[in-house]
């Protein structure tokens, strides 16, 4: 056997460690879109307006009406790690707000040209900010504005070439898998008023989303999806256990309008949309028990104590794990069962008829 040369183990360099993680957090269009909307509703913000100009490649902007950033944060703001919502380990255990591993503005400072414009009350005027790859403030500059956050995102995945390729042949279904997810922050985020429109070359803006925000979870599913899809859903409330509740919305038996399975299913764990395929098999099979040829539309609303789950599973913190889960489910059934019970089946049937 050839001698080999012994390799020694180095440490990465920390600007490459950072390019390899952003790309983990701001896989796509939707996880930016995603994460400077979660930002802007942890800002309390009511409006929030994303404007993208050709479906996101060239830009995509979020402006809210937020707290604004304080001129203490703006070194920081895009770096690494930085976060406003995190203090103690211990606190992962009670959080409300959508983020805090302070990560998203700086992975899509590595993955685009960032600049923010905020103003908070406290101050009379606004400032521009912009950030390098490496989320280091290059410049700062004021400007008149309302108190609010503008993020805007140029270029993304310019400095990516594989990917940036894959965005632009794949445009159409990720600007898709955009609007679904806008949709289900949109049909969650009770009074918060949501816009979001897409500009394709010189052709005029075009409104994809708009909500009025001052209405309820049945409000919004109206506005969102549809008087007529709505007029197919019933209202359920299925207590799970003596802390756990879901209440929503779901097809009626006979009334599956669902385009294929999984189509238009929203999932909320305290406001938090999320993906909970466990859930979703669940009812598909229930479902397929009452009504074997349509698919069920499902907008379901999960309220259990911040112990008894964790979000700190994946970056985008869509996969959850729930302690107790297979209680959780096992009452989910019986409840689902009694939703979809014969008696109800040969009710909704005779209604369509
Ligand atoms: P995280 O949300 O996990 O804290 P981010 O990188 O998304 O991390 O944001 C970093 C920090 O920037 C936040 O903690 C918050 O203080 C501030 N921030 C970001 N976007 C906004 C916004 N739209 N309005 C007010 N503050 C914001
Ligand atoms: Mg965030």
């Amino acid at each position: 056997m050839s001698v080999q040369p012994e390799k020694t183990i180095k440490p990465i360099d920390k600007g490459i460690v950072h390019r390899i993680c952003a790309g983990q957090v701001i896989t796509d269009l939707s996880s930016a879109v995603k994460e400077l909307v979660e930002n802007s509703l942890d800002a309390a913000a009511t409006t929030i307006e994303i404007n993208l100009k050709d479906y996101g490649q060239q830009s995509l902007q979020v402006i809210d009406n937020g707290n604004g950033i304080s001129s203490l944060n703006f070194k920081v703001l895009a770096l690494k790690h930085h976060t406003s919502k995190l203090e103690g380990f211990h606190d992962l255990q009670s959080l409300t707000t959508y983020g805090f591993r302070g990560e998203a503005l700086s992975s899509i400072a590595a993955m685009a040209n960032l600049s923010v414009e905020t103003r908070t009350v406290n101050e009379s005027v606004g400032s521009n900010l912009t950030f390098d790859h490496s989320g280091v403030l290059i410049s700062e500059s004021k400007i008149a504005r309302k108190v609010g956050t503008t993020v805007t995102v140029k270029n993304l995945f310019a400095n990516l070439p594989v990917r940036s390729k894959e965005f632009s042949r794949n445009v159409r279904r990720e600007y898709g898998k955009l609007v679904s997810l806008l949709n289900a922050y949109a049909l969650i985020a009770n009074g918060v008023r949501f816009v979001c429109t897409n500009t394709t070359g010189k052709n005029a803006r075009s409104v994809v989303l708009k909500t009025q925000g001052n209405g309820s979870l049945k409000d919004n599913i109206i506005t969102v999806l549809g008087i007529n899809t709505f007029s197919c859903l019933e209202s359920v409330s299925i207590s799970l256990s003596d802390s756990c509740k879901v209440d929503g919305f779901l097809s009626k038996s006979g009334q599956g309008n669902g385009r294929s399975l999984g189509d238009r299913q929203y999932f909320f764990v305290n406001g938090r949309p999320v993906d909970m395929p466990k859930v979703s098999k669940l009812l598909n099979e229930i479902y397929k028990g009452a009504n074997s040829k349509q698919y069920p539309i499902a907008i379901l609303s999960f309220t259990v104590p911040t112990r008894v789950y964790d979000v700190n599973v994946t970056p985008d913190k869509r996969k959850i794990f729930i302690s107790d889960e297979i209680s959780i489910l096992q009452a989910l059934r019986e409840g689902l069962q009694k939703v979809y019970s014969p008696s109800d089946v040969f009710y909704s049937v005779n209604k369509v008829e």
